[in-house]
């Protein structure tokens, strides 16, 4: 994809590579090596409207809470010294663009977040090899519900930042090489033409290296998985007065060197 062409790679490559960008993951070094050689291939039109995520039907999710520092003074907590980890379901993921249902008794908030997929299987992997198992990386959003993540007895964050279409990503995937620094790149939303977030990823807590070491400690990260590396400073539960998603905003979302999403909010279908 470059711009508004495509390639069809099904196509392009003979029935090599299939038509869900899922399976490319499985076979990332040979699938990258056949886009080498493709050479610059006469690409046919597409409609963005048509996207979905880069990576649909990951095996895992990860994702990283209050890994910045303003982002942790705004929701009250310390600066982390262990990465907050939880899901997001993957039923909860939709692509780069459309419209999303806002749950009818909730307070849904905007996290703009890099996002990064897992190339390479990845087990105890030292810091300085992790961005050799990145496949690529795009933009999420990790919208949540504020209401249901605080209910219970414990934070339930997996389950509130699940609700259907919570988990938008794309519109594509970059590769690491792309940017001139991986590890200093733009990302930022607008809301109603109001930028609301804007950072850098320099200013993470755990950086995408740390959170491949860390996790992968753990347990194997596999190709496709996909990570939510944490949102910046400037979400809407952290202002004064607080402020959520209404039916009718408009959401951009951005990170510089891969493009943006754009999404609308609606009212869920009253129930009966
Ligand atoms: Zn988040």
């Amino acid at each position: 994809m470059n711009g508004a062409t495509a390639v069809d790679v099904e196509k392009a490559s003979e029935g090599r590579f299939g038509p869900d960008p899922q399976t490319v993951y499985a076979d990332w070094d040979a699938f990258c090596a056949w886009a080498r050689q493709a050479g610059e291939p006469d690409g046919h039109a597409v409609d963005p409207a048509r996207l979905g995520p880069p990576a649909p039907e990951p095996r895992q999710v990860f994702a990283i809470g209050l890994n910045y520092r303003e982002h942790a003074a705004e929701s009250g907590h310390e600066v982390p010294t262990e990465p907050t980890v939880f899901t997001k379901f993957p039923a909860s993921f939709t692509g780069p663009y459309g419209q999303i249902e806002l749950p009818g008794d909730g307070r849904t908030d905007w996290e703009v977040e890099l996002v990064a997929v897992i190339g390479r299987r990845a087990e105890r992997v030292p810091r300085a090899d992790a961005w050799h198992h990145v496949a690529g990386l795009t933009i999420g959003q990790d919208l949540s519900e504020r209401v249901r993540q605080s209910r219970g007895p414990a934070p339930q964050f997996s389950l509130a930042k699940s609700f259907t279409g919570f988990s938008p990503t794309g519109p594509w995937l970059v590769t690491p090489d792309e940017f001139a620094d991986p590890d200093d790149i733009e990302l930022g939303c607008v809301l109603n033409g109001e930028h609301v977030q804007r950072a850098r990823t320099r200013d993470l807590v755990f950086d995408v290296p740390e959170i491949i070491s860390r996790l992968s400690h753990v347990l194997p990260l596999l190709p496709g998985d996909v990570i939510f590396t944490g949102t910046p400073a400037g979400v809407g539960f952290g202002r004064n007065p607080q402020r959520f998603l209404a039916p009718g905003d408009e959401l951009v979302s951005y990170v510089t060197g891969i493009g943006e999403m754009k999404h609308s909010f609606m009212a869920a279908p009253a129930a009966g």
